[in-house]
């Protein structure tokens, strides 16, 4: 009986060293396969021409490179392109590519689904499937690079993708293990070799893993989904806060280890008549007195039938103006890809009711 395959893609490079020793392959062998895979993208032994044919057999015979397959993309008027991806399993995941005058962000998810049922946020409302696999989460960059890349070859040297923010479906802390891999893949050399600068995690706020992710040293930027300056608020729009409230979690942020002149970003929904007055401004300046923080206000993006409303833009730059003139640096992001359902807090919605 012959053993079944293992996915060559579930390995960190360590385990794939080992591994590789025990078939007798060069010990180079393992950093050569990290490169071909995430490097270039290949999707077969095959592929790899500089490896001899008798041992791409080999490990063919014992590996497969399984992994996620790209079901459709879509382009926004504005746009911003929405990558659907199918699972083994048959789960769907999305990311969203958002091109700026001088960047082009990808946005991936880390889990099907997600636990934290935010009340804002319609990936919340529909439920925890399952964690991705490290390899689910570093592939979705990998497949929308080549598919940029248009057959052609790509490399690091001439890749599309600028910035990656783990912000789609999922909460990253709650997929600690394979986040912290997935990121590892992402950051590494052999890997896909984006700076850490330009990655960014971001969390609802749960404490106990942010930090462990500060003692991981795993130097990504880390974003804090805050989103409300009172407890009575925050537990009524992010059940989490019930778990870890305000003063507990901005305590986690305060004693984060940052390198030099980075900065935590404080994302903050603005929902109309809920978090969105002037004490509301006043509070934050307060909260996160002392703490390297940039904050994002993103005006809340409606879906159908919701209960929450955006603000009117007065409001969303009176807060803003109140954050600045606390020496606060302060942006205003509007979300994305509308059109196309791509959104923030909008993924996967339009798939699943077409499947109902
Ligand atoms: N679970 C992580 C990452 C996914 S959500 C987190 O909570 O940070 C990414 C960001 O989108 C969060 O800041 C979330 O508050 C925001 N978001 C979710 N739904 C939204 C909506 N309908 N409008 C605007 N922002 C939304």
């Amino acid at each position: 009986m012959t053993a079944p395959k293992r996915n060559i893609k579930s390995l960190a490079l360590e385990e794939l060293k080992t591994l590789l020793a025990e078939l007798g392959c060069k010990p180079f062998r393992a950093g050569q396969l990290f490169a071909w895979i995430y490097s270039r993208g290949a999707q077969s032994f095959d592929e790899m021409t500089n490896i001899a044919k008798a041992e791409r057999t080999l490990l063919a015979s014992r590996f497969d490179l399984a992994s996620l397959s790209l079901r459709r993309q879509e382009l926004s008027s504005d746009g911003t392109r929405k990558f659907l991806f199918e699972l083994e399993d048959g789960h769907t995941v999305e990311s969203v590519l958002i091109p700026e005058e001088d960047r082009q962000t990808l946005c991936i998810s880390s889990q099907v689904g997600c636990a934290q049922a935010c009340r804002f946020c319609i990936t919340g409302g529909g439920g925890f499937q399952r964690n991705l696999k490290a390899y689910e989460i570093a592939d979705q960059v990998v497949i929308v690079e080549k598919f940029l890349a248009g057959g052609k070859k790509y490399s690091p040297e001439t890749r599309s993708i600028t910035n990656i923010v783990l912000m789609g479906m999922g909460e990253p802390l709650a997929n600690f293990d394979e986040v912290v891999k997935a990121l590892a893949i992402i950051t590494g050399e052999p890997g896909l070799g984006f700076s850490t600068r330009r990655v960014t995690l971001s969390t609802a706020g749960l404490v106990p893993e942010i930090e462990k992710l500060g003692r991981s040293g795993v130097k990504v930027n880390l974003a804090v989904s805050l989103n409300a300056t009172t407890d009575e608020v925050r537990d009524r729009i992010m059940p989490v806060n019930k778990r870890y409230p305000i003063k507990a979690l901005l305590a986690a942020c305060r004693h984060y280890p940052l390198e030099p002149r980075r900065r935590i970003t404080f994302e903050y929904v603005m929902l109309h008549g809920v978090n969105d007055s002037t004490e509301d401004a006043l509070r934050l300046t307060k909260l996160l007195r002392g703490i390297k923080a940039k904050i994002n206000l993103i005006p809340y993006n409606p879906s159908p039938g919701s209960e929450f409303k955006r603000p009117p833009d007065a409001a969303v730059k009176r807060f803003q103006h109140i954050l600045q003139e606390h020496d606060y640096t302060a942006l205003v992001r509007e979300s994305r890809g509308r059109d196309i359902s791509a959104a923030c807090g909008q993924l996967r919605e339009r798939e699943a009711k077409a499947e109902k």
